[in-house]
């Protein structure tokens, strides 16, 4: 077993960031990575994914964009291959191949068991990422056999899908993304829309990231717990990164072809049950950004950005109420309906009953043990690439004043 002051569990960018922090308080630490630097960049996304966050926005302690093209979007790849940079610059101890299995509370610490070795360290880093495990309702295993289900983790392009329509539940960023690909590649697609949040790339002369990131919008910190929750729950906005900054939402889905229906309330017999909320949910949608954009405006106003009409809301007819999916020649089901976290590895009691980790911006109740990249962990925008930073700097003061402080964790 190997003695450490500590270990993070998890090598994508907020693993990372913890890493750089922690060096900056000449910490001694691994980074436990079950696969490579940036596994899941590698491993896990669509061929064309390109990140919608552009490239001036991602950066992490002490590593920010120096390319030609600030405002482009990089792909998947190019992301992967900048985690790696940024670990190779300060050479971040990283030991690939260790796939965490478990930790438990010992006396002075935890134990931290890998297929690659066992440590013993006084703290512990989770970051083991927000959108880890593809949340699939319940109900996915009424579907037929004959029907191809995958979810935004295991698609990768329209040519590898089975012939015929496609029907992608969920209207976040994945689902809108893959919507618009796998319709543009020729095959009918269906989409099913619930709550979700509507944003145009450009606004007012500016990428909506610069109204959001520059004016704080993104970094407003959760105040009570009932907001820290909704805000937690709320999907993911419907942004896409592409060469032309264009704009995606559901009104483009729709003038290309994609059949807009309500959310599935339950299957049986290849035959699926529609609420008929979509409505609804393109009026919730189109208000909130209504607001979004009215608060942008007093900042747009005061430099003199040109002014602009907000998006019109567009109409849609209601959803019918049931849709048979060989009398619509689907044969694929893509669920984009989000992410959960599977810490079946955690041995320790710090988790609530919904199996989410207690924490206070990222400190558990455990001493000693921590979490990061979690969404809405300090503010707003916690799940982007951008945000870890101050929660990885915070952090590591923590954990500094902990290792100097308490000499040794009772078990
Ligand atoms: C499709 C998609 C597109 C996105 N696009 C953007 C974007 O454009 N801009 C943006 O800001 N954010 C984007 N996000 C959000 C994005 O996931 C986060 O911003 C960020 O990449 C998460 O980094 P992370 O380090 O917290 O987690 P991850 O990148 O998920 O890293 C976690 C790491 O932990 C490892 N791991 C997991 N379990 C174990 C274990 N038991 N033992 C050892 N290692 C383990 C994994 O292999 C992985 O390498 C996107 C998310 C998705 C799903």
């Amino acid at each position: 077993m190997h003695h450490i002051p500590a270990v993070i569990v998890g090598a994508g960018q907020a693993g990372l960031a913890m890493s750089r922090c922690l060096d900056h308080h000449q910490i001694h630490h691994v980074v436990l990575e079950r696969g490579r630097i940036a596994e899941r960049w590698r491993s896990e996304r669509w061929d064309s994914l390109r990140l919608l966050t552009p490239n001036w926005m991602n950066q992490f302690p002490d590593w920010s964009y120096q390319g030609d093209d600030p405002d482009g979007f990089m792909t998947a790849a190019e992301y992967a291959t900048s985690l790696e940079q940024y670990a190779n610059s300060f050479s971040a101890p990283v030991i690939t191949g260790a796939a965490v299995q478990a930790v438990r509370r010992v006396p002075g610490g935890y134990r931290v068991e890998s297929n690659n070795g066992t440590w013993h360290a006084r703290s512990v880093v989770i970051a083991t990422g927000h959108c880890d495990v593809p949340l699939v309702p319940e109900m996915a295993r009424h579907l037929p056999d004959s029907i191809c289900q995958l979810t935004p983790t295991t698609y990768g392009n329209p040519a590898e899908l089975p012939d015929g329509g496609v029907l992608v539940v969920g209207a976040s960023a994945s689902g809108v993304q893959l919507a618009d690909e796998i319709q543009r590649s020729g095959r009918q697609v269906t989409i099913s829309v619930s709550r979700h949040t509507r944003l145009p790339r450009h606004y007012r002369g500016r990428d909506i990231m610069q109204w959001l990131h520059c004016y704080g919008i993104l970094e407003d910190e959760a105040i009570t717990a009932d907001e820290l929750e909704t805000a937690r729950s709320l999907p993911s906005i419907q942004l896409i990164g592409r060469p032309e900054h264009a704009t995606l939402d559901l009104a483009v889905l729709r003038d290309i072809g994609v059949r807009l229906v309500g959310r599935v309330a339950g299957i049986r017999a290849g035959v699926l049950r529609l609420n008929r909320n979509l409505t609804e949910a393109i009026a919730g949608s189109h208000a909130r950004l209504d607001r979004l954009l009215t608060r942008i405006d007093v900042f747009a106003d005061a430099v003199g950005a040109p002014a602009e009409p907000h998006p019109g809301p567009f109409a849609v007819d209601e959803s019918p109420t049931t849709l048979n999916l060989a009398e619509n020649g689907i044969r694929t089901v893509i669920w984009a309906t989000g992410f959960r976290r599977n810490y079946s590895w955690l041995h320790v009691p710090v988790l609530d009953a919904s199996g989410e980790i207690i924490h206070t911006r990222g400190v558990t109740p455990a001493s000693g043990l921590y979490v990061t990249g979690l969404r809405f962990q300090r503010q707003r925008d916690a799940s982007f690439i951008s945000a870890v930073n101050g929660d990885a700097i915070e952090l590591a003061e923590h954990i500094q004043r902990q290792l100097t402080t308490a000499p040794g964790i009772a078990a």
